[in-house]
């Protein structure tokens, strides 16, 4: 029999093509399947948007350092994070939870406190889910219903020539944290008396701990009647998020370089930890800022919003490129977190 590693169509997101390819979906209710940050239903009055996320130990989350708490509260996180994309307002969860036999029930108590909180935090309600034995670590699974208005769903393809490209809030701190917290973990792991430097990294280690979901900007955007052309959320870094709106919104992206916002807790990190910001604001990941087109006319309300970057615009012309401070193009590449490239 043929055996085709998954390496080989291209990885994670070529998989997804795949499947997607192969679907077909015939429910006149189903207004958009595979392929956004959400699914989007027609719910009469409104669309509902659903959006699901796994996080497994080992590949997304290490309990060595990672507290239950801040692990419930970010599952959560990043899931209104993906419904936030679509311009939708997060209503209800469920959460699946795959359990070994090493998780006390006082561990499981502190994961819920997390979930609880972020309901609280993003005024969603806990509505059901599903518990079960794993026999490869803890296992998460998290599924997020919203709302929109029909009018003012935001879906990645619909990006026009001379749209300002904008990113909310800062890019890289999340990636950072992570490396902050191994290679205090390799310290630790050869000296258990070396006691963890975090203090220094507490903003950025904070990032990587406790992501939040931009809806303050969903909010926003409703009150300032703002409708962006595409949005996505910044999961896999700047370049790979960039590059899925091209190929959905079928045009090409220009990101100045020197508009690219880090902020300066981020910049001393990278700095220590001998990385480029930049670099680190392309291709490292868990961000879960918003990343979207914006129409010149609603530009000029966005200018009001202080929490939004404009970082570069729309051509007709394909390709996605980095303008770097001396004027040079780069193309931008997709460097994200690929798990089955590794
Ligand atoms: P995000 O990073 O925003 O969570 P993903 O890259 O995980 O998005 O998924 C992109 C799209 O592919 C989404 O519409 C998602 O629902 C869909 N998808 C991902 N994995 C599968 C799968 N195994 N089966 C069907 N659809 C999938
Ligand atoms: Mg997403």
């Amino acid at each position: 029999m043929e055996r085709t590693e998954i390496s080989e169509i291209g990885g994670e997101f070529a998989l997804i093509d795949r499947i997607a390819a192969a679907t077909n979906n015939t429910l006149p209710e189903t207004i958009k399947g595979i392929g956004d940050d959400a699914a989007v239903i027609d719910s009469g009055e409104f669309y509902t948007v659903i959006s699901t996320d796994m996080l497994l130990e080992g590949i997304h989350f290490d309990l060595s350092y990672v507290p239950f708490k801040h692990l419930g509260y970010k599952a959560v996180a990043v899931n209104v994070s993906d419904i936030a994309a679509m311009n939708a307002v997060p209503k209800q969860i469920t959460v699946s939870i795959g359990l070994s036999n090493r998780i006390p029930v006082e561990a499981i108590d502190e994961l819920y406190d997390g979930i609880r909180s972020a309901c609280e935090a993003y005024s969603i309600d806990l509505v059901g889910g599903d518990t079960t034995n794993s026999r490869s670590g803890l296992v998460i699974s998290v599924t997020a219903v919203g709302t929109v208005a029909k009018d003012r769903v935001t879906y990645r393809s619909g990006a026009k020539p001379n749209d300002v490209v904008c990113v909310t809030g800062s890019l890289g701190a999340a990636y950072l944290g992570l490396q902050v917290l191994e290679r205090e973990k390799q310290v630790f792991l050869a000296d258990p008396n070396m006691q963890p430097e975090l203090d220094k990294h507490e903003y950025v280690v904070a990032k990587q701990l406790k992501p939040e979901a931009r809806t303050d900007i969903i909010y926003d955007f409703i009150e300032g009647g703002i409708i962006p052309t595409s949005m996505i959320d910044i999961s896999d870094g700047l370049a790979s998020e960039v590059l899925h709106l091209c190929k959905a919104s079928n045009v090409g992206i220009r990101v100045f370089e020197e508009n690219i916002p880090v902020e300066n807790p981020a910049m001393l990190t990278a700095t220590e930890l001998n990385l480029n910001p930049i670099t680190v604001a392309l291709n490292g990941g868990e961000d879960y800022e918003l990343l979207m087109t914006i129409s010149q006319e609603d530009f000029e309300k966005v200018k009001n919003l202080s929490e939004i970057t404009p970082i570069g615009f729309v051509t007709e012309e394909k390709g996605a490129f980095l303008v770097l401070n001396s004027g040079q193009l780069v193309p931008m590449k997709a460097q994200g977190w690929n798990h089955f490239d590794a």
